[in-house]
């Protein structure tokens, strides 16, 4: 027996790692088995060169957990180590590397990706002792016993070892006893070696007989050598597809289709990305795409890796180019990671144009399960979108699907404004807009359905890469001012009309939203009052409402235009009433509006050209005067002809009509207008 001391300068580098990655302690299984593998495939490439004349058929590595003693023994039977290599692997390169290791990444232990190839010297994370027995495949090789309690002081001994390969004994310290179960072990087996090329064995298989569990003789091989994505897309069925995807996540749906990745030019990268079915809402998925490193599993964050829409998708990526043991900082600038990346959004874009292709009518099938999925990488990918303008997919309200191209082709003709402007109509509730989508149809325009989660943002993004194009929400204005083709159709009724009607109208709208009243001359059989919501602030809100940060928005009232259809007879009948009924009461106020209103006009001409400063202060005091008396009398006038309104039932019945036909009228006011319907019908 010898006693040594291990090279490395700092004395504290065992409380160091043990400390470190404090929330990652586990990966030390994936790292001791690592190794295992290792040992088992260099003892196999030997035998292929002839080197080493034994038999390979047989190379396994095997886990076992002593519950009482509190260890872990992994046991392979590759190519083991002399004492000398123990020496030099061990002592010098496996710690002076752990050395290097902690002191680069010290203070950013937890942004490091999987904390992969930590090594042989991270069993000490969980480990009060390590013991080493291995004996080498050279002829003649003594077996050798090591052991170091976590101080650098460790001791090297021969011993007695039938077999040649390693066994690595943990004895797991106080804080990591936990790991020493069965069913713990069994756990991070499964997480981190279910695909390692090495068959694994973890105690027996187990079988239910007459109502016991009994052993059997073989091994309960816990991993899959030959997962789907390491073999020849050729040799595999749709079937064995979806078996690997069950592998993967045992409860999830069937996914949509799948990629299956093979590069080996200019970085090595294997994997099959599978499209789930996303639901219309971005739900944070539970089946997330792991990272491999040569069947290693190394993490399920893929961040920084991957495009951020991707990680939407499911499955295995592989690759041994990915720089791991860096932070994800430094991730974003690497070359490879961001060829990589650019590369699986190249393959997902060629793979979705195939499909488009090939099967147009099960791409359509599919669209409404993908449009998120997108969608999303629309708007985040610059690249992408090169590539989905020509597959992404618009569904209209009769649920057919066209490319940008053929729509544009059949709404050209009939909805380019008189800017040159082509307008895409669009409803975001089939439902709720009927009468909108109706009267869009009517004029014959095509109306688009747009009621994803990300369509707020995917519009605003598209007509920022389309020239002239506007996207018009059909009930942003009546359907003859959605498409502005010539000038708007004259209203006949006078102002002092329109004056006296706004107070009436107002009077009864509900009172959680701010509504203007205006007037256009719309058809006699069109509706007569119609309630529009301005585009751009109803964006602005829908954006601030998904978190675009747009906050000032998102805190005004709702605005809503309460548009009258000056040439309906019903509201002619109203304006006939009114006046009837208010005209005498408010004929004084109105006339001294209309000579104090001359008044103002007329300072206003005299002051047109002169500058703020050059007009006295008297007739500045005056101006504003007027203002105040104008503003009191038209209150005054407004107040009597709102009151009136309120008890006019044609008013209420028309305002009702247009609340109703944007699904706005609800509750107590609902039940109310049934009830006056009634009362109307009578
Ligand atoms: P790495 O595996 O990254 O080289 P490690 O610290 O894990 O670093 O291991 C250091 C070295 O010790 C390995 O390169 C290998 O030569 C040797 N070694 C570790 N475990 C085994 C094993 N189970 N069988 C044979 N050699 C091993």
């Amino acid at each position: 027996m010898s006693k040594g001391k291990i090279g490395v300068s700092t004395e504290n580098i065992f409380p160091i790692i043990k400390k470190f990655l404090y929330s990652d302690h586990e990966i030390f299984l994936r790292e001791i088995i690592a190794n295992a593998m290792d040992a088992s495939n260099k003892l196999k490439a030997l035998a292929s060169t002839g080197e080493y004349k034994g038999d390979v058929s047989n190379l396994k590595v095997s886990v076992a957990v002593d519950e009482k003693k509190k260890t872990i023994t992994i046991s392979d039977n590759g190519i083991g180590m002399t004492a000398d290599e123990v020496e030099k692997y061990i002592n010098q390169i496996a710690f002076s590397s752990a050395e290097e290791f902690v002191e680069k990444y010290k203070n950013q232990a937890n942004s490091i990706i999987g904390h992969f190839g930590l090594g042989f010297y991270s069993a000490f994370m969980v480990s009060k002792k390590v013991e080493l027995f291995t004996r080498s495949y050279k002829e003649g090789s003594k077996a050798v016993r090591w052991e170091c309690d976590g101080s650098p002081e460790y001791i090297i001994e021969d011993t007695e070892k039938e077999t040649i390969g390693t066994d690595v004994v943990l004895y797991l310290d106080d804080e990591s006893a936990d790991f020493a179960t069965q069913s713990k072990v069994n756990e991070l087996l499964k997480k981190y070696c279910k695909f390692l090329p090495v068959p694994i064995a973890f105690g027996k298989k187990k079988e239910w007989k007459d109502g016991k569990e009994v052993e059997l003789a073989e091994d309960n091989i816990i991993n899959n050598p030959t997962p789907a994505w390491t073999r020849k897309p050729s040799d595999l069925t749709h079937d064995d597809y979806m078996k690997f995807y069950r592998e993967l996540y045992p409860m999830a749906e069937e996914p949509m289709f799948y990629i299956h990745l093979n590069v080996d030019y200019p970085f090595n990268l294997t994997g099959i990305l599978y499209f789930p079915k996303i639901k219309n809402n971005i739900e944070i998925s539970r089946n997330k795409i792991q990272l491999y490193c040569r069947q290693v599993f190394v993490t399920d964050s893929v961040e920084g890796i991957v495009p951020d829409f991707l990680t939407l998708l499911h499955g295995v990526i592989d690759s041994p180019d990915i720089p791991l043991n860096v932070s994800r900082s430094y991730l974003q600038s690497d070359q490879n990671v961001k060829k990589i990346s650019s590369h699986i959004t190249k393959k997902v874009a060629d793979r979705l144009q195939e499909l488009f292709n090939n099967q147009r009518e099960d791409f359509e099938k599919k669209w409404d399960n993908l449009k998120l999925f997108i969608n999303y990488g629309i708007i985040t990918d610059e690249k992408f979108w090169e590539r989905a303008e020509k597959f992404t997919l618009l569904k209209n309200v009769s649920d057919k699907y066209f490319t940008f191209e053929e729509y544009q082709k059949i709404i050209k003709e009939n909805q380019t404004d008189k800017h040159g402007s082509l307008v895409y109509l669009y409803a975001s509730d089939k439902e709720g807009q009927h009468s909108f989508i109706e009267a869009a149809q009517n004029k014959g325009y095509d109306v688009l359905v747009m009621d994803g989660q990300l369509d707020t943002h995917f519009i605003n993004h598209v007509e920022s890469k389309l020239k002239n194009s506007r996207f018009v929400r059909v009930d942003s204005d009546i359907a003859d001012n959605l498409i502005q083709k010539e000038e708007a159709k004259e209203v006949k009724l006078t102002q002092q009309q329109k004056d006296m009607l706004s107070p009436v109208f107002k009077s009864v709208m509900p009172s959680n939203g701010q509504y203007y009243v205006s007037f256009e001359a719309m058809g006699e059989n069109d509706m007569p009052a119609v309630i529009t919501r301005n585009e751009w602030m109803r964006r602005m809100k829908d954006m601030s409402a998904l978190g675009g940060g747009m906050n000032f928005y998102g805190e005004m009232p709702d605005n809503y235009n309460l548009i009258v259809n000056a040439n309906h007879p019903l509201v002619n009948k109203v304006l006939q009433q009114t006046e009837e009924a208010k005209q005498a009461e408010i004929k004084e106020t109105v006339e001294q509006i209309t000579k104090l209103t001359a008044e103002r006009e007329a300072l206003m001409a005299l002051h047109k050209d002169k500058k703020y400063d050059e007009i006295p202060q008297a007739e500045r005091d005056k101006e504003a005067e007027l203002d105040k008396k104008i503003d009191e009398l038209e209150d005054k006038r407004n107040k009597v002809l709102e009151e009136y309104g309120k008890t006019n039932p044609l008013v209420s019945q028309i305002a009702d009509l247009a609340l109703l036909a944007n699904n706005m009228l609800k509750g107590e006011a609902l039940s109310r207008f049934v009830k006056r319907s009634i009362e109307l019908i009578k």
